[in-house]
């Protein structure tokens, strides 16, 4: 299986203005608590200044094609293990903002609630933190799985594999989508947005080369996906 793959470095340095942002637009919504927030608040996402801070200049749809001569159900695996870690990565980066308190449901875009189906089939509401464990825990568990990710040699990939990367891709879309919905002030402030923005594009991209993602799943971001769309035209 192949490796981590890593982005080539290209930062813009304007990242000067944005730690007084966010609390320039809590002092005028403290300040303006009769008037309905304006959308583009609400989705700070979609701010141009921010969908435009990227970390490489690389076309994701060529990142994401399956190389000549690669077995598909091996590139699978080594891009699903790659994108479990970088998103585990960013989101315990980001753990001391996601708390029962701050999020006691795991909310989403559209103000969704994700629930956590355990394992007598049960649709379970959960806070955010704990989500984020049952999550984490149940693809690490599949990834070492030597029955299911093999890893030596000749070994065949199982029955059922494309519905299990599939079920990966779905918990982890909903990993990035509570970081875009819940938590984007805090990503500014930590200066990693253009590291997020540079993942979710490529793991939306890589998700539509392989089928892998489902449309109602990714509807709720669908704006920012078209904004990142035509920012890095793939
Ligand atoms: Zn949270």
């Amino acid at each position: 299986m192949g490796g981590c793959h890593s982005y080539p470095s290209k930062r813009k340095a304007d990242t000067s203005k944005k730690r007084v942002e966010f609390s320039e637009i809590s002092r005028q919504k403290l300040k303006n608590n009769n008037i309905p927030a304006i959308p583009s608040l609400e989705k700070p996402y979609l701010r141009q200044r921010y969908v435009s801070e990227c970390i490489t200049d690389m076309d994701v749809k060529t990142l994401s094609v399956l190389p000549k001569g690669m077995d598909e159900a091996e590139w699978l695996a080594s891009n699903t293990i790659t994108f479990f870690k970088n998103i585990n990565l960013l989101s315990s980066a980001l753990s001391e903002f996601c708390t029962t308190r701050t999020c006691p449901t795991t909310r989403g875009p559209g103000d969704v609630t994700y629930c956590w189906t355990d394992d007598q089939g049960k649709k379970v509401r959960c806070s955010a933190p704990l989500y984020t464990d049952y999550t984490m825990s149940y693809i690490q568990e599949l990834l070492t799985d030597e029955q299911v990710f093999p890893t030596k040699a000749g070994s065949a990939f199982p029955r059922g594999y494309l519905f299990l990367v599939q079920r990966i891709f779905l918990y982890l879309f909903r990993m990035l989508a509570h970081l875009y919905w819940a938590h984007f002030p805090d990503i500014v402030r930590m200066d990693l947005h253009p590291h997020l923005n540079t993942l979710f594009a490529h793991f939306v991209t890589f998700g539509r080369e392989f089928e892998l993602l489902e449309l109602a799943e990714t509807a709720p971001l669908e704006d920012l996906i078209s904004a990142l769309c035509s920012q890095y035209r793939y």
